[in-house]
């Protein structure tokens, strides 16, 4: 048996990310690096089409982060100043920062009770204002895009993706980031596709929006090298590109398999605890295909529990701080969203990466199972 007192199981293990491919990393390290191939090379280039090509989009663009992907994505469309993009309050403060630095008003709604977007909350928020919607595909899984796609289309709205946490996910055979004008993905290091730092991808069908983004991210550069239109520096770095061109081949078999398989364990180890809500397990429904970039459950006495887990050498988190949109008085997004705000009372992060063991989810559990008197 374990010895289960002296058990430390962290949220995340950062270090894990190279001790798992050291050879491989070492090895595409030195050849990038004696190559001097670091800004716009093959590498990226590379990348590019293999993220196009797994995710099924026309265009893939390597930006410098998530958050830029997003912001020059919004550049990119050009929405009129001041629209608004309807966005589910449970996200990262970045999805509405995006649409805040390129001009337009994030608008927060209600979640639903698989934690994505609420269909129903969107069209209530609807006014002659509204530019686009921008589900966030969040903790790994694709929101019902079908609903959300015929919305736009009745009301002329443009559809965007923070797709940050579902790459690889799928609603409907198809995927996160794929369904609207443009997604984005991001590659910070605790993402199901985590690199050596900052890193985020656009992807798009539409030609005019790529060629866009690409001069946006390179000082508005075109293929010639001429300054074309106002631009920044938002490069995704060569050597970041080359890891994730090696990461995203062994994508699948080695972070999605197994984040799956960490999920389905959670959710039949701890299924009969009245206490706690689970998250759509990863055969609940043909519709989806969850990645699992977060494992979020609601927990009754969320907080005592999380203690008792620390206690216990678990690392749990909560969400964005605490602070979904709505309750981000100083950017001036406050408003009343009940059904958001019932869950951030409740919800707690287990963890759940490659390199964390089945040992170690049971233990989580057994310790959950012990805080709430079961057995
Ligand atoms: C991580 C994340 C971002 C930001 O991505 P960065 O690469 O850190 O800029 C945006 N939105 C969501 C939902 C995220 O989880």
């Amino acid at each position: 048996m374990l010895k289960k007192s002296s058990m430390s199981v962290p949220f995340f293990r950062y270090g894990y990310l190279y001790a798992r491919y050291k050879e491989e990393i070492d090895r595409i390290l030195a050849d990038v690096m004696s190559r001097g191939a670091f800004i716009l090379q093959k590498d990226l280039a590379e990348f590019e089409n293999d993220l196009a090509q797994y995710v099924g989009a026309k265009h893939a663009i390597g930006v410098s982060d998530g958050t830029n992907a997003m912001l020059l994505g919004f550049w990119a469309l050009g929405l009129p100043k001041g629209s608004e993009v309807i966005m589910c309050s449970h996200t990262y403060v970045a999805t509405a920062a995006a649409a805040y630095f390129a001009g337009l008003k994030p608008v927060p709604v209600d979640m639903d009770d698989d934690r994505m977007i609420s269909t129903a909350a969107v069209e209530a928020a609807i006014t002659e204002r509204t530019s686009a919607v921008m589900p966030t595909q969040l903790n790994g899984r694709t929101a019902k895009m079908d609903a959300l796609m015929s919305i736009c289309q009745k009301h002329e709205l443009v559809l965007v993706e923070d797709a940050a946490q579902g790459l690889g996910s799928r609603y409907r055979n198809k995927m996160a980031g794929t369904f609207g004008a443009f997604g984005t993905y991001s590659f910070y290091p605790a993402k199901t596709l985590g690199c050596f730092g900052d890193g985020g991808a656009l992807v798009t069908n539409d030609d005019d929006i790529a060629m866009k983004v690409k001069r946006l991210r390179d000082h508005g550069r075109d293929e010639d090298g001429r300054f074309v239109c106002w631009g920044t520096n938002s490069r995704l770095d060569n050597l970041q590109a080359a890891i994730l061109k090696f990461k995203l081949s062994r994508f699948d078999d080695d972070v999605v398999k197994y984040r799956r398989a960490i999920a389905a364990r959670y959710c039949q180890n701890l299924n009969d605890v009245a206490d706690i809500g689970l998250p759509p397990s990863p055969n609940e429904d043909a519709d989806h295909f969850d990645v699992y970039q977060n494992f979020e459950i609601e927990a009754e006495s969320r907080d005592q529990l999380r203690e008792f887990l620390k206690e216990r050498g678990i690392g749990t988190l909560i969400q964005w701080n605490g602070q979904p949109l709505h309750r981000l008085k100083s950017l001036g997004l406050e408003r009343p969203l009940p059904r958001t705000e019932r869950f951030f009372q409740r919800c707690l992060m287990l963890p759940i990466y490659p390199g964390l063991s089945m040992d170690e989810v049971d233990y989580v559990c057994e310790m959950i199972r012990q805080f709430y008197g079961y057995n």
